[in-house]
């Protein structure tokens, strides 16, 4: 697997190869705009040339993708936020695009006052209509649904949300699916063990089918199996552990995917020094390796 992390693309997204590099990842993730704002200055074209410079320099870091802003919510039963959701959709594809990348990741949504069917028709209209407007365009940069931990009113907790939310929607193969390990464990989907992962696998492939699977958020979970709780820990330190990733790093069907930690990129030391996490959980993810 491509191992990697959510980097930072504080000052220009080109400013994350060489942040990547040095948390030694294989491949990483960013913003491409701020992530709690609605509205983004479009890229200028020196911002998109030197991004691709940067991919250039960088070429053994990828692949690159995007996760879109957390306030889109195309399930939205108000129809004037679920416009506004589905142009700041539109415009995360097309700005990756811009830059060359491949892949844009969003969270299916919240259904909030309405309910779970009409949210899932929600989110299905929004992809048909990004698929229609786009297709030309941004022909290349595949749409990820991520899979969720099920709280509250969120969509995205059961293959089942995202199997359907991909039939009505098409199926188109630009619609691609996201695995949180943390959101998936949250969920009540194990993966603890060499069965359970295989069985979750085998779920997984029953539902939405494996092909669907695009890349990865490697989180171990502070919550238990089930709770439904969406807290990212760093990996081995949380409920997974990290049996739970030796599966996936030695599956070969993952070989190549990209898969990014979001977790906190540093912590304080006890004598006052920072350490960088993700070098630290990236280390770890590479001893489970089985090399044999
Ligand atoms: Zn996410
Ligand atoms: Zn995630």
């Amino acid at each position: 697997m491509r191992l990697g992390a959510h980097i930072s693309a504080a000052g220009g997204a080109f400013k994350a190869f060489e942040r990547a590099r040095e948390a030694t990842c294989d491949s990483f993730m960013i913003f491409t705009k701020s992530n709690r704002q609605w509205a983004a200055k479009p890229l200028t074209d020196k911002e998109i040339a030197l991004y691709k410079a940067a991919a250039a320099e960088y070429a053994d870091l990828y692949p690159v993708s995007v996760h879109a802003a957390y306030l889109i919510n195309v399930a939205s039963p108000d129809e004037a936020l679920w416009e506004k959701s589905y142009q700041a959709l539109k415009d995360e594809i097309e700005r990756a695009a811009a830059l060359g990348i491949g892949m844009v990741t969003f969270h299916p949504g919240s259904y909030t006052a309405g309910d779970e069917e009409a949210g899932l028709s929600a989110i299905a209209r929004a992809l048909r209509r990004l698929l229609d407007e786009t297709d030309e365009t941004t022909p290349d940069t595949d749409i990820c649904l991520e899979t969720m931990a099920g709280q509250g009113t969120n969509l995205g907790g059961r293959f089942e949300h995202l199997a359907a939310i991909i039939q009505q929607a098409g199926p188109h193969e630009r619609l691609r699916v996201c695995f949180d390990t943390c959101h998936v464990f949250a969920a009540g989907y194990d993966i603890r063990t060499p069965e359970a992962y295989a069985a979750t696998m085998a779920e997984f492939d029953r539902v939405i089918g494996l092909d669907r699977v695009r890349c990865f958020h490697f989180n171990d979970s502070k919550h238990g199996l089930g709770e439904g709780k969406d807290r990212h820990e760093h990996i081995g330190r949380g409920q997974i552990g990290l049996e739970g990733f030796a599966n996936f790093v030695n599956d070969p069907r993952w070989a190549g995917f990209g898969a990014y930690l979001e977790t906190l990129p540093t912590e304080e030391a006890e004598d006052g020094t920072t350490i960088d996490m993700n070098q630290v959980n990236l280390q770890t993810l590479r001893e489970l390796r089985i090399t044999d």
